[in-house]
């Protein structure tokens, strides 16, 4: 085979046993990689009612097509578990030299189940797979362990994924880190990895990969490269993702206060270009990659301690640990993300968690007893970062916080789920969608939970090609073509940040992915891989318990206007949501419950799963 390897590694932690399995055109075809193939194979291993955390439960590590070729901003793998925040899908994407190590130890992909009896950490080199025990390296954080394990092999190609405290005590959202400051963030991977015991995946790959047709590879890539020079992506190159912060505090889009408004004062304090001006120590990219988004910040002029604070600072983290809480202070915000890198925990759904217990301390709900004597008042950032010390040990209130906010507000009841912030148990992102109507029903509707990059659709309320104050019939077939886009994206992998490289995307990336594999794909059939990837998704879903009523938002979103310009109300009905819906699942050819038919199943070539089909 070209570029896939044709196989993967199938890891039982509880036998410590290590097999083989391969993998055919057609289903390489199908599910391009990365998420599409890591669905596919959670599909077929993962039993109705597995509890997420469970040694059934399989984590799934998973390369693409493009990963390992020229191809630019493709270094990257993809993680697929059950979430156990969302006990739905979860996959994440992450990128970096680790990513390459995979495909290049011969593997497509790596699935692992079971529960070790001790802590161990896997080493990966090439054919050869061993457990290693990995006591002393439990308690650590990910890049400690990753330093640890590298000095200790002495050789430099020698990759580590690892989890830090955070997943060791089972934070619902914690992550798995690579590269030293890359994560698959989102929907708790790092849980499901730390309740099998497993500290770390160190892999050492020797095999190269080779295309299908270089030269045209070559060309192909040359003009990629080029075009994504252009001028337009000049403020994404120097401020890297911040330059949101004022783009969205404009629009009113910038959640604040746990999404009570949508714009922030302190927003200067905290934009990219505050910090590219006074913290900016570096960029850098991912490797393969022409943009360079990366932008690692030094706080130390600022900081109390004069400690040397150099750490990665996107967007999302940003927004939930900055506007979120209320914190305006760009030393505290740098602190606070350092932390939760080094307890291994998800940023963004950290800082909702701890934005809701600021917002329930606000109403009452939470007092001084709860907070161990911490005033957990928003805008303040030394109680920002003592919570973010808790739910990395699972300490105080860091136990309850360390659930995720869906979880958090069942258990302390008194109307909290009011303001607890997330669909279907994923805590939201960065963009408000009483302001971005086309990323109201994105989030609604959003297969893995409540996340704006699962379809691209916040850009469409940005760029302004449509007006995100008011819906209308036809968002649903949007929303719709961006989510199987960015399945595409997600599964061959590349970037999304590429996405205005290319000039036509469907014939350049079938083009790209013909040159690499020597598989015949057409724009139509990569374009139907994209939907049968969202499809199986949600048939997947609905195995696991969705029900019709988790694709909505939060009341809040629902019940209380966000101020436009110091005096418009913005509000976002139900009405006007429900119709959104409605009008997605149509155009998905869903029923009018969201289930998927037959005949849809059949028309994307999944008969092989129609037994288990829904309707
Ligand atoms: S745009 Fe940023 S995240 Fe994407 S591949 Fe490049 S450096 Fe990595």
């Amino acid at each position: 085979m070209y570029s896939y390897r044709g196989r993967y590694l199938v890891i039982d932690l509880t036998t410590r046993t290590a097999e083989v399995a391969e993998l055919g055109h057609s289903l390489l075809k199908d599910y391009l990689g990365g998420v599409g193939l890591g669905t596919r194979l959670l599909y077929e291993r993962c039993p109705e009612g597995t509890d997420p955390l469970d040694p059934g439960n399989p984590l799934i590590f998973a390369s693409s097509s493009l990963t390992g070729t020229m191809s630019p901003a493709s270094a990257a793998h993809a993680v697929v578990t059950k979430s156990p925040l969302t006990g739905l899908l979860g996959d994440s994407l992450s990128f970096g030299n680790w990513s390459l190590s995979l495909k290049s130890a011969g593997y497509d992909a790596l699935v692992i189940t079971g529960r070790s009896d001790t802590p161990v950490y896997l080493w990966i080199d090439d054919d050869y797979v061993h457990f290693r025990q990995a006591d002393g390296l439990w308690g650590k954080g990910a890049s400690e362990t990753s330093k640890s394990i590298r000095s200790q092999a002495g050789d430099g190609r020698v990759q580590v994924a690892a989890i830090g405290p955070g997943g060791e005590n089972l934070v619902r959202y914690a992550c798995i880190s690579n590269d030293g400051y890359r994560q698959a963030g989102r929907t708790g991977c790092g849980a499901v990895m730390g309740s099998k015991r497993l500290k770390a995946i160190a892999i050492r790959g020797t095999q190269p990969v080779s295309v299908f047709d270089g030269d045209e590879m070559r060309r192909t890539c040359a003009g990629l490269y080029s075009r994504s020079q252009a001028a337009r992506k000049q403020n994404f190159r120097g401020l890297g993702t911040p330059y949101n912060v004022m783009l969205l505090n404009r629009i009113a889009a910038l959640p604040t206060w746990n999404f009570q408004e949508g714009a922030f004062p302190g927003a200067e304090d905290v934009s990219g270009e505050k910090l590219a001006d006074t913290c900016l120590a570096r960029v850098v990219a991912c490797p393969t990659c022409p943009l360079g988004c990366e932008h690692l910040y030094s706080a130390s002029h600022r900081d109390r301690d004069n400690s040397n604070i150099e750490t990665a600072l996107d967007y999302g983290s940003l927004s939930a640990l900055g506007p979120m809480c209320g914190i305006n202070d760009i030393s505290t915000i740098l602190k606070a993300a350092l932390l939760c890198h080094s307890h291994g925990i998800d940023t963004i759904s950290t800082g909702n968690a701890i934005a809701w217990a600021m917002e329930s301390f606000q109403k009452g709900i939470l007092d001084r007893n709860d907070t161990d004597g911490v005033d957990l008042a928003f805008g303040n950032g030394e109680a920002l970062l003592q919570m973010i010390d808790l739910i990395g040990r699972r300490a105080g209130l860091g136990s309850l916080l360390a659930e995720g906010v869906m979880r958090a507000a069942t258990v302390t009841g008194r109307d909290s789920d009011q303001w607890a912030m997330h669909t279907k148990g994923l805590e939201l992102p960065g963009y408000d969608p009483r302001t971005m109507k086309t990323q109201a029903l994105a989030l609604a509707v959003g297969l893995r939970g409540g996340y704006y990059n699962r379809s691209s659709s916040y850009e469409l309320d940005m760029v302004h090609i449509l007006d995100r104050m008011e819906s209308q019939t036809g968002w649903g077939k949007l929303n719709m073509e961006q989510e199987d886009l960015a399945a595409i994206f997600d599964s061959l992998i590349t970037c999304k940040a590429m996405r205005d490289s290319f000039t036509n995307f469907l014939p350049e990336a079938a083009g790209l992915y013909t040159v690499a594999t020597g598989i015949e794909m057409s724009a139509g059939d990569l374009r139907l891989a994209g939907e049968r990837i969202n499809n199986l998704k949600k048939v997947f879903n609905i195995k696991h318990g969705w029900k019709k009523a988790d694709d909505w938002l939060p009341p809040r979103l629902l019940q209380d206007p966000v101020t436009f310009r110091e005096s418009q109300s913005v509000v976002l009905s139900p009405e006007v949501l429900r119709a959104l819906i409605e009008d997605y699942y149509t155009a998905r050819g869903w029923t009018s419950e969201g289930l998927v038919p037959v005949t849809k199943m059949r028309e994307l070539g999944m008969a092989d799963i129609l037994e288990e089909g829904n309707s």
